[in-house]
Parts: C-alpha cells; structure tokens; sequence
C-alpha cells in the first residue's frame, strides 16, 4: 500500500496579511473569510474606531486581528509608516496585502469635475500603487509575498457615468501586470481579482431600481454575486496554490465580462 500525505496548497494558517478598506463591505468579508482560515491580520481603515467592531468579531471567533489606521491618499510617508505599523504587529513579516480600498463616483461624463478625478484616481490607483509598494518593499526584504489587488470588471469592460471608476481600475489592472513582471525576482506574486457586481450593504437597494434590473440582465448568470463568491479566488491569491501565478487578473463576474 502506498502512503500518501497530502499538503493543502490552500493552507493560509499563520499567513500575516494586511487588508486595507477592512471596515466593511467586502474588505471586512475578506478579513472574515481568512481569518477563519487561520490568517493573522492586521485590517486598515481611515478611522481605526471602525475596525473595533470587527476586530472583536474575529478574536471572539478564535481569530487574530489587530488593526491600524491607514488612508490610502495619505501620501507615500504616511502609507509607508503604517505598513511598517502593520508588519510590526504582524510579528515583523508580511506575506499576503489584500489592497481593497476603493471609491466610486458616479457622474455622466461631462458633469465630473476634476475633484472627482483626483479622489477616484487618488484611492484606486495612487493610493492602491504605493501601498503595494510599501508592502512590496517588505515582502522582497523576507521570504517573498503576495499583493492581490482588488480591481473591477469595470477594468476589463465599460458602463456608462463611471469614467474615473473604469480608467482607475484599468490601470490598477494594468499596474498588477508590470508590478508582477518586476517583483517576480523578488519572489513577490501581484495578482487581481476583477469582481463583477457583488451585492454590499452600499448597493443592494440599487440593484432593486429598473436601472439595476437592467444591469443585472447584462450578467451571463443574471444575478449579483455574494461576497462570499469572492472566496475561491482570494485563498486561491493569497495561498501557494497560486504559486506559478504572478500578473493574472481573474474576473469573478458570473460571465459578465463575456458580453
Ligand atoms: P465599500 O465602499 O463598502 O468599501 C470600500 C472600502 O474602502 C471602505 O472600507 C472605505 O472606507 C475604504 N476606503 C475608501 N477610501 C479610502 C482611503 N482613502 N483610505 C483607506 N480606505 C479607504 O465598497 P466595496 O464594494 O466593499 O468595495 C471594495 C473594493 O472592491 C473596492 O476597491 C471596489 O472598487 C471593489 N469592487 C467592488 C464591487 C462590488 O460590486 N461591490 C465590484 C467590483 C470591485
């Protein structure tokens, strides 16, 4: 009889991950999801009171969490002392970034101004660049990492009165790409998940209106994905199952990308 021992390649116990935007929607899923596989995090938000709530969660599940306060348009500085804040309370080491934070405005094209520019390009794209840096920057000095940039299907594809949103994630799409082909050496792995529409507390009741009705009919699958669908990719990203992956954007979209 032949033994055989079998390693789960999803195996992320001890794993220290950061996850910015982690005070809710589906930053604060993530967090759930791998805490409850034996992670450790360190969750950021603008506001750390925010992250209380969740943080108590997580730890009353057994978990671990610890949090910092993280704004995303802060400046290379300011981004750059809380990751450091961050790997610290990760026991100095990080292995996985879940760079979650994002904005949205919602705006026909010819009424944005540019405020709305620079605050959607600022968080989605600026801001998610240098955290990934920072984060980077410490995965390179240890034994390698993880980034898993949260981009949209909106990267991929267009709809209408979101022309920053779209521009902002196509290039995050675009970043995770040329971010890959360089850190590669550095044994750093940068990978997307492009989301389709998930239902969030932020946009539930929009998907009830005749314009979200319509929307949802342009999803191969016509219905919203759970955050909970989200899952499969994010332990996939985030584990060494993904070992030979570095630059893949996997859309989670029920086939919305598909036309
Ligand atoms: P959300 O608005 O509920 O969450 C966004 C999070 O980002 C919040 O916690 C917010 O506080 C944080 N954030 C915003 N600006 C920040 C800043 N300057 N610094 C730090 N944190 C900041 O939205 P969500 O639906 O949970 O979106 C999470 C991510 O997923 C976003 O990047 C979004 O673009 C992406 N996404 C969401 C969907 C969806 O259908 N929900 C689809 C595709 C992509």
């Amino acid at each position: 009889m032949t033994t055989t021992t079998t390693t789960n390649p999803f195996d992320i116990t001890g794993r220290a991950i950061l996850i910015t935007g982690a005070s809710q929607g589906l930053g604060a899923s993530f967090a759930r999801t791998l805490a409850a596989h034996g992670a450790r995090l360190v969750l950021a938000a603008r506001q750390v009171e925010k992250l209380a709530a969740l943080e108590a969660e997580i730890t009353a599940a057994g978990g671990e969490a610890a949090s910092v306060a993280l704004d995303v348009t802060a400046g290379s500085a300011a981004i750059d002392a809380a990751v450091e804040e961050a790997t610290q309370k990760l026991g100095g080491r990080l292995d996985v970034l879940v760079n979650n934070a994002g904005v949205a405005v919602s705006k026909p094209v010819l009424q944005l101004t540019e405020d709305d520019w620079d605050r959607t390009v600022d968080t989605n794209l600026k801001g998610a660049f240098l955290v990934a840096q920072a984060a980077a920057k410490r995965m390179a000095a240890g034994t390698g990492g993880s980034i898993v940039n949260i981009a949209s299907v909106l990267g991929l594809s267009v709809i209408g009165n979101l022309v920053p949103y779209c521009a902002s994630k196509a290039g995050m799409i675009h970043m995770t790409k040329a971010m890959g082909l360089e850190l590669a050496k550095s044994g750093v792995r940068v990978n997307a998940i492009a989301p389709g529409y998930i239902e969030t507390d932020i946009n539930a009741d929009f998907f009830e209106t005749e314009g979200g009705k319509r929307l949802l009919r342009k999803v191969a699958q016509r219905r919203l994905g759970a955050a909970s669908e989200l899952d499969g990719a994010l332990l996939l990203l985030a584990s060494d199952a993904s070992s030979f992956m570095t630059g893949a954007v996997l859309a989670v979209d029920g086939g919305f990308t598909l036309g």
